[in-house]
Formats: structure tokens, sequence, C-alpha cells
């Protein structure tokens, strides 16, 4: 479990500032960077995690081992 004494320790990776030190409005403009960014890069990966999961070829874990 975080607290938010924690998350306000925490570094912002949209622009490198504590989490702590914005306020509640720049805080909002990071996240959106922060969405927009991921949905940007992580698009094409989660669609080929996704065609994973779903290729015939996929079997669950405890059916690997032998
Ligand atoms: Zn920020």
């Amino acid at each position: 479990m975080i607290g938010s004494k924690q998350i306000d320790k925490v570094m912002c990776i949209a622009c490198q500032n504590l989490i702590g030190e914005h306020t509640k409005r720049g805080l909002g403009r990071c996240l959106f960077r922060v969405q927009g960014t991921m949905i940007a890069e992580g698009k094409s990966q989660a669609e080929e995690s996704m065609n994973k999961y779903k290729s015939p070829e996929f079997v669950p874990q405890e059916n690997t081992k032998q």
C-alpha cells in the first residue's frame, strides 16, 4: 500500500519535479501529458501483446510445465 506522503516524493515523469511540488492544476496537466505519451508509445506494443494472447499458440502457464 502506497501512502500519499510517499507519492509526494515520487518524481513526475512528465516534468521531472516531485509529485508533491505540483499544484493540483499542474499535476493534472502532467498526468494528461504522461497518458498521451503512453498511449502514443504503447499502442503498437499493446496490440502486439493482445495478438499474442489471441493466438492459438498461447497456452496457460500451468500447462507448459512437465
Ligand atoms: Zn510534472
